[in-house]
C-alpha cells in the first residue's frame, strides 16, 4: 500500500510485536517448568498445558503442585524467613532495588511473555503492567529501607501463602511479593494455572537478582494447588481473585490465627453525569471496560448516565465502539486482545445470551476466526436490578442505566454487594468530590479510571473483600505488632446467693437510646466478689443483636458529624465520668474486689481523653502519584461495628473499644464484659447525658456466644471484634464470610489494657477504611 493509499483510506497498518525473544526464553527452559522452591527450580513432572488464548497454540507445559511439593516450598520460606528478616531494611531494599532494576532491563520481555500468556494487547503488557509491577518494587525497595525507622514495634508476620488470579499475573504478583519482602517475610506463591509463565520468568530474575534461596518460592499448578497452600503452615494469605474463592478462604482460615487479606470482585460503577465532557468520558470507557478485555476486577462495568445526555453519550459511545481494533494481542495498535481462555469465554457469552433485557450494541469490528475473542459489547435500558447489572461479567461487556439526581447517582451506585472502585465524570469538581465519600469503594477515580500507582492503596469493601495493596496502609497487613502478648485467662463470675441489699436492682439493655428489656426476658444475677447480689443482668440474644443493628443503621448521621463534634461528645463523656469516679471506683471494687477501682476510672477517662484528642487527627494523606493530581486517601468509618469486650479490666475494656469506634465516625453494639456485666449498664447512663447521640453506642450483655455468631453473620454488621476471654474466633471469622466483613479477634490472647497495647493507632486503623479518591487536574 502506498503513502498516498494509506492517507486516504486512513487504515491501519499492521504493526506486531516480534515474539521471538519470548519464544526463545521459553526453548531455552525446554518448554515445560517444574516449581520454583528453596533458590531452585524442580524437575517438571506431571501437570498442563499453558496455551496462547490468541491461537490456543500450547506454549509451555506446567507442572502440577502435590501436597509434598507445597510443604517443602512452605518448609524452605520457613527456614529461610528469620535470616531474610534479620537482613535488615536496607539489605532488603538493596535486593528489591536489583528486581526492580532488572524488570526493567528485562521489560519487553516480559511484556511480550504475559501478552502471549494472556491475550492481553502488548499496549497495555508493555506501558502499564510491567511498568506497575517495576514500580511496586522500586516504591517497596524504599519502604524496606524506611521500614525501622518509620514502623517502630512492627515485624514481618512469617510466611505469606499468596494466591493471584490470571488477569495482571506479573502486577499482582508484584503486588503481593513486593511488600511482603519489604517487610521481612518470605513467600510461597501460585500463580493462576492460564497464566503462570511471567511468574515463571520473575524466577529467573529472583536468582539473578541475588534474592537468598528460600525467600521466593513459586509453586504451579490448579485451584487445588491454592487450597493447598491456604491450609499450609503459613502465616498470612493474600488472595486475589473471585468473591466465591475468597468467601471460602475466609472460613478455611477462620480460628487458625493466619492473617488474611481479600482483594476480591467488583461491579464498579462509572457515573457521568450531564455537565461531563462526553466525549473524554466516553474514552475513559474503552480504558473503563475494555482495558484487558474487561476482565478486570475493577472494571468501570456498570454505567450510570444522566438522563438528559444519555441518548447523546450512547450514540457516542457506539460509534466509539465501531471503531475499536480487536484482534492479535501483539500487535502494537490493536485495542482489544483475546479472552483469556475458551471456559472463560464460554462464561461471558452464556452470560450475555441469557439476558433479554435492554438493548444490546455490539461493536461492528471484524473479529478474528480463531482463538478466544468476544465482541465489545453495550447493553442500554436495564434496570438497576436486572442480573447483568448486579452480577460481575468479568467481559468486554458494559451494561447501562440512567438516573436523574446526583442523589439517585449515588443509590444506584450503591446498590451492588461489591464495593471496589467507582468513576464520577463531571466538569462540576464540587459536585464530583460531593459524590466521591459517598460511594461504597476503596478507590474513586474523578474524570479518570483504571488510574493505579504504589503509593496509593488498592481494594476494595464489602463483597469486594478487605485489606489494601500499596501505600503505608498496604504495609500494616504484611507486619505484626511486637508487644508481648500473653494467652487470655477467663475471669470467673463471682458466685454467692440470697436477695439483694436494698432495693432490686434489674439492668436492662441499652438499644437505640433506650433502655430496653430482652427479647427473650431472661437475666441472671450479678455477685460482688463477697457474695452479694449487686443486681440482676438481662441476658441478650440474636433478636435484641438484630435490634441493635437497626438503632446503630439508624443512626447513620453519626458518620457525617465532624471529627470536632465528636471530640466534644467524648471529652463530655470523660467529663461525666470523671463527675461519678467514686462510684464507679466503687463498683468496681466491688465486683473485681481490691481497690484497683480507681486506678481504672482514671484510665477510662484518659482513654476517652485519647480518642477525642485523636477524633480530628488521624487524619488522611495526599499521595504524590506519578499523574498531574493527586490521590487523597480518605479514612473514613467502617459503618458498624459489634466488639465483644474483654472479661476485665470491665470499665476500661469497654470504653477502650467504644472510644476509637465512635471517634472515627462508626456506631457501636458492646457487648460487655461476661463477668462483671452491671458496670457496662451503669455507663450507659453516662452516655444519655453526654449528648451521645441514640443508636451510636448500644450496649448488650449476657454470654457472648449468644451473640458472637449473631454479630459475625448480620449482613448489616461492617466489622467484629473480640477481645473475649470465650474462644469464640473462630466462630465469629467463619460467620463474617457472610458478607466479608472485617474482624480484629483476639485468638485466646490477652492484652494489656493499661499499657501502650490498649489504645492507639491500631484501634484507629480497625475503625477505619481508606479511600483513596484519585483527582486529575489541568486543562
Ligand atoms: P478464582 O478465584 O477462581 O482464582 C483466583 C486464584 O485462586 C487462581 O490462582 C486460582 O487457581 C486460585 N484458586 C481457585 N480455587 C481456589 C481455592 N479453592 N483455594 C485457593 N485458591 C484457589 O478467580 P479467577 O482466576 O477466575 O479470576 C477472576 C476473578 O478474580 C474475578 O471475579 C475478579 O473480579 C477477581 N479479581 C479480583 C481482583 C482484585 O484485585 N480485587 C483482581 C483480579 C481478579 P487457578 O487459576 O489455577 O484455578
Amino acid at each position: 500500500m502506498s503513502v498516498k493509499e494509506i492517507f486516504e483510506t486512513m487504515d491501519y497498518g499492521t504493526a506486531p510485536e516480534n515474539a521471538s525473544e519470548a519464544l526463545a526464553w521459553i526453548v531455552d527452559q525446554g518448554g515445560q517448568f517444574g516449581h520454583f522452591i528453596d533458590g531452585a527450580f524442580t524437575d517438571p513432572g506431571a501437570g498442563f498445558d499453558s496455551k496462547n488464548p490468541a491461537t490456543g497454540d500450547v506454549l509451555a507445559t506446567l507442572t502440577q503442585a502435590t501436597d509434598a511439593d507445597v510443604t517443602r516450598a512452605v518448609a524452605a520460606a520457613r527456614k529461610a524467613q528469620p535470616k531474610w528478616a534479620a537482613l535488615g531494611g536496607h539489605g532488603r531494599a538493596r535486593v528489591l532495588y536489583a528486581i526492580a532494576r532488572l524488570l526493567q532491563k528485562h521489560s519487553r520481555l516480559f511484556a511480550v511473555l504475559e501478552t502471549l500468556d494472556n491475550g492481553k494487547p502488548i499496549r497495555e503488557s508493555r506501558d502499564i503492567d510491567v511498568p506497575l509491577a517495576q514500580r511496586h518494587f522500586y516504591y517497596h525497595a524504599g519502604m524496606a529501607q524506611l521500614m525501622d525507622s518509620e514502623l517502630p514495634g512492627r515485624a514481618a508476620l512469617g510466611v505469606c501463602g499468596q494466591i493471584v488470579p490470571w488477569n495482571f499475573p506479573l502486577l499482582m504478583l508484584a503486588w503481593k511479593i513486593a511488600p511482603a519482602l519489604a517487610m521481612g517475610n518470605t513467600v510461597v506463591l501460585k500463580p493462576a494455572e492460564y497464566t503462570s509463565l511471567t511468574a515463571l520468568l520473575f524466577a529467573d530474575i529472583c536468582m539473578q537478582a541475588g534474592v537468598p534461596k528460600g525467600v521466593v518460592n513459586i509453586v504451579t499448578g490448579y485451584g487445588d494447588v491454592g487450597e493447598m497452600i491456604v491450609n499450609a503452615d503459613v502465616d498470612k494469605i493474600a488472595f486475589t481473585g473471585s468473591t466465591a474463592v475468597g468467601r471460602r478462604i475466609r472460613q478455611a482460615t477462620a480460628g487458625t490465627g493466619k492473617s488474611l487479606t481479600l482483594e476480591l470482585g467488583g461491579k464498579s460503577p462509572y457515573i457521568v453525569f450531564d455537565d461531563a465532557d462526553l466525549d473524554s468520558a466516553v474514552e475513559g470507557l474503552v480504558d473503563a471496560i475494555w482495558f484487558n478485555q474487561g476482565q478486570v476486577c475493577c472494571a468501570g462495568s456498570r454505567l450510570l448516565v444522566q438522563e438528559p445526555v444519555a441518548d447523546a453519550f450512547y450514540t457516542k459511545l457506539r460509534a466509539r465502539m465501531d471503531k475499536l481494533r480487536i484482534g492479535n494481542p501483539l500487535d502494537k495498535s490493536i485495542d482489544v486482545g483475546a479472552i483469556v481462555d475458551p471456559a472463560q469465554l464460554d462464561a461471558i457469552t452464556a452470560m450475555v445470551d441469557a439476558n433479554s433485557a435492554g438493548h444490546m450494541h455490539q461493536a461492528a469490528v471484524d473479529m478474528p476466526t480463531n482463538g478466544s475473542f468476544f465482541p465489545p459489547t453495550l447493553i442500554t435500558g436495564l434496570h438497576p436490578a436486572d442480573t447483568l447489572m448486579q452480577e460481575e461479567i468479568f467481559g468486554p461487556v458494559l451494561v447501562a442505566t440512567t438516573f436523574r439526581t446526583p442523589t439517585e447517582a449515588v443509590e444506584v451506585a450503591n446498590n451492588t454487594r461489591y464495593g471496589l472502585a467507582a468513576s464520577v465524570w463531571s466538569e462540576n469538581i464540587n459536585l464530583a468530590l460531593d459524590v466521591a465519600p459517598k460511594l461504597a469503594a476503596g478507590v474513586v477515580w474523578v474524570n479518570g479510571t483504571n488510574m493505579f500507582d504504589a503509593a496509593a492503596g488498592f481494594g476494595g469493601v464489602r463483597d469486594s473483600g478487605f485489606g489494601r495493596e500499596g501505600g503505608w496502609e498496604g504495609l500494616g497487613a504484611y507486619t505484626k505488632d511486637v508487644s508481648p502478648h500473653k494467652p487470655l485467662k477467663p475471669v470467673s463470675p463471682n458466685t454467692g446467693k440470697g436477695g439483694p441489699e436494698g432495693l432490686d436492682r434489674t439492668a436492662k439493655l441499652y438499644i437505640g437510646g433506650k433502655q430496653t428489656r430482652p427479647d427473650s426476658g431472661y437475666s441472671a444475677p450479678s455477685y460482688a466478689k463477697n457474695g452479694t447480689l449487686i443486681g440482676h443482668v438481662p441476658q441478650a440474644n440474636r433478636k435484641d443483636v438484630r435490634n441493635a443493628v437497626e438503632a446503630a443503621i439508624a443512626a447513620k448521621g453519626w458518620a457525617k458529624t465532624t471529627g470536632h463534634l465528636r471530640a466534644q461528645i467524648l471529652y463530655y463523656l470523660a467529663e461525666n465520668l470523671s463527675a461519678r469516679r467514686e462510684g464507679f471506683a466503687d463498683a468496681l471494687n466491688a465486683a473485681q474486689g481490691g481497690k484497683g477501682g480507681t486506678k481504672e476510672v482514671d484510665a477510662a477517662i484518659s482513654c476517652l481523653f485519647t480518642y477525642a484528642a485523636w477524633a480530628d487527627k488521624f487524619d488522611g494523606q495526599a499521595h504524590g502519584v506519578p499523574i498531574r493530581g493527586v490521590a487523597l486517601a480518605m479514612k473514613e468509618p467502617v459503618g458498624i461495628i459489634g466488639a465483644l469486650c474483654p472479661d476485665a479490666p470491665p470499665l476500661l475494656g469497654l470504653v477502650s473499644c467504644m472510644a476509637p469506634a465512635i471517634a472515627m465516625g462508626n456506631r457501636v453494639i458492646l457487648a460487655a464484659s461476661e463477668p462483671y456485666p452491671l458496670i457496662a449498664t451503669d455507663f450507659y447512663q453516662l452516655l444519655d447525658t453526654s449528648d451521645v447521640p441514640a443508636g451510636v453506642v448500644n450496649i448488650l450483655t449476657g454470654p457472648h456466644g449468644d451473640m458472637a455468631g449473631a454479630l459475625a453473620t448480620h449482613m448489616g454488621v461492617d466489622a467484629v471484634w473480640s477481645f473475649s476471654a470465650s474462644d469464640l474466633s473462630a466462630e465469629i471469622e467463619t460467620g463474617a464470610a457472610t458478607n466479608l466483613k472485617r474482624t480484629w479477634v483476639n485468638h485466646g490472647m490477652g492484652r494489656d489494657w493499661f499499657g501502650s497495647a490498649g489504645a492507639g493507632k491500631a484501634f484507629l486503623e480497625a475503625a477505619t477504611e481508606v479511600k483513596n479518591i484519585w483527582i486529575p487536574y489541568g486543562e
